[in-house]
């Protein structure tokens, strides 16, 4: 397991009074075509963090990526929409700057400076973001005179905000998000309460191996549904027809099938299909009576039956981590199947954490995204956390052991 947060100062550490913080945050949300912001979570996670510097009498800078812009004229990807609610949300005045190295930005931080928030432009705009640049690292750390990280989202990527300017900064620390985030999912490998269950989905076997890995000797089962299933299924040599199957992880997926046995643990994999002829055929969608799927067909979501398997076994669970949709939640003909894992969630008292970003948008399509102990905001950086990775974001605020420091 990783340090956690060991060595690491959280916000409310530091007297924040008269301060220029500078806020790095995860304000990555996605937008329509017309720039409307179509899913706000990513916004309203990071308010706690924001209020707590505004309440303590800091001034505040935040900053963020947004999108992949190819250049800094790429406006499509401005701050603007995000800074704009942002300032509708705390009813503040929210300043956008021009460029996220803007000068502009010591001429308003020594001016007369009321309650305002200074929020840079898209930090991608300036490629030394994501070179790790020392020089746009100088830029900020030339006014702030604290650092905090509170985008766990963008904490495994070694990029300048996130790693080149905290090593300048002496004083720097994470938010409440982050520090949230960690110790929830810490909670999964901390003498979780038992049964403990891992649900897993999702498109490929290979990008959970890890995290299988991760979990084997803790969690009394796995539920497995997705397009990952259907690797499973081949091992046990049931035909899958033309499912999404990783032909290089069968052999991993009968290894894996016997290590599960050997240990007495339970897996459960789907008995039944919702499929089709291809992923945007919803004509000839039928629901298999059994395992098997026919030669011309693909399993896009688990069935009725099996959604009662898993359901009723995840009613008897205690801590359950749930990462991967059952199905092509996306279309729906193929949904029901996440949406009922959710709702077998929902109405499981015990601890539930969902991880990685397509669960986490379908726990909240489902409706029961209130229900969950802790949705993770974090993605791929959730994953990266789970199986043990180090990330760079936080590394980076972790005071050196004593011997480290030592010639
Ligand atoms: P997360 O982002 O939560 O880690 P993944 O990225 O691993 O999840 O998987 C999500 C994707 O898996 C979704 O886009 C979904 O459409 C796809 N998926 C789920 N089940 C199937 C299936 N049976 N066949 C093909 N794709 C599937
Ligand atoms: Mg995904």
């Amino acid at each position: 397991m990783s340090d956690g947060l060991k060595g690491i100062k959280t916000i409310r550490d530091f007297e924040l009074k008269g301060k220029t913080v500078f806020l790095r945050l995860d304000l990555n949300v996605p937008m329509d075509n017309e720039g409307k912001i179509t899913d706000e979570n990513r916004i309203k996670a990071s308010l706690p963090t924001i209020k707590h510097c505004l309440e303590q009498g800091a001034k505040l800078i935040i900053a963020s990526h947004l999108g992949r812009p190819k250049s800094a004229n790429d406006k499509q990807y401005s701050m603007e929409p995000v800074a704009r609610r942002v300032g509708e949300l705390l009813g503040v005045e929210v300043v956008l700057m021009e460029e996220p190295s803007s000068e502009g930005v010591k001429h308003i931080l020594y001016g007369p400076m009321k309650s305002q928030i200074i929020c840079l432009e898209n930090l991608r705009f300036d490629e030394g973001e994501t070179e790790n640049s020392s020089e746009l690292a100088q830029n900020w750390a030339s006014y702030s005179d604290i650092y905090i990280n509170d985008a766990f989202g963008a904490s495994h990527r070694a990029h300048a905000s996130i790693v080149a300017f905290p090593e300048l900064m002496p004083k720097k620390g994470i938010g409440f998000l982050i520090e949230k985030e960690i110790k929830m999912l810490d909670g999964l490998f901390d003498r979780p309460e038992k049964p403990y269950v891992a649900v897993l989905g999702g498109a490929k076997v290979s990008d959970k191996i890890p995290v299988i890995e991760k979990l084997m000797n803790l969690v009394d089962g796995f539920v497995i549904g997705g397009a990952m299933a259907y690797t499973f299924l081949k091992a046990q040599g049931v035909s899958v027809g033309k499912s999404k199957v990783e032909t290089d992880k069968v052999k991993y997926a009968k290894e894996m099938i016997q290590r599960i046995e050997a240990r007495g643990k339970t897996l459960l994999i789907p008995i039944d299909h919702v499929v089709s002829q291809s992923f945007d055929d919803t004509k000839s969608v039928r629901t298999t009576k059994d395992t098997k799927i026919e030669e011309n067909e693909m399993g896009l979501d688990i069935g009725p039956q099996t959604i009662q398997l898993f359901s009723k076994y995840l009613a008897g669970a205690k801590t359950i981590f749930w990462n991967g949709p059952m199905g092509v939640f996306e279309t729906k003909e193929f949904s029901k199947g996440t949406f009922a894992i959710a709702e077998a969630l929902a109405n499981n008292s015990g601890l539930k954490i969902v991880g990685g970003g397509d669960s986490a948008a379908a726990a909240e399509i489902s409706g029961f995204a209130d229900k969950m102990s802790h949705i993770s905001t974090g993605g791929g950086a959730s994953l990266e956390y789970l199986q043990g990775d180090r990330l760079p974001g936080l590394e980076v605020l972790r005071a050196r052991k004593q011997s480290e420091t030592m010639p």
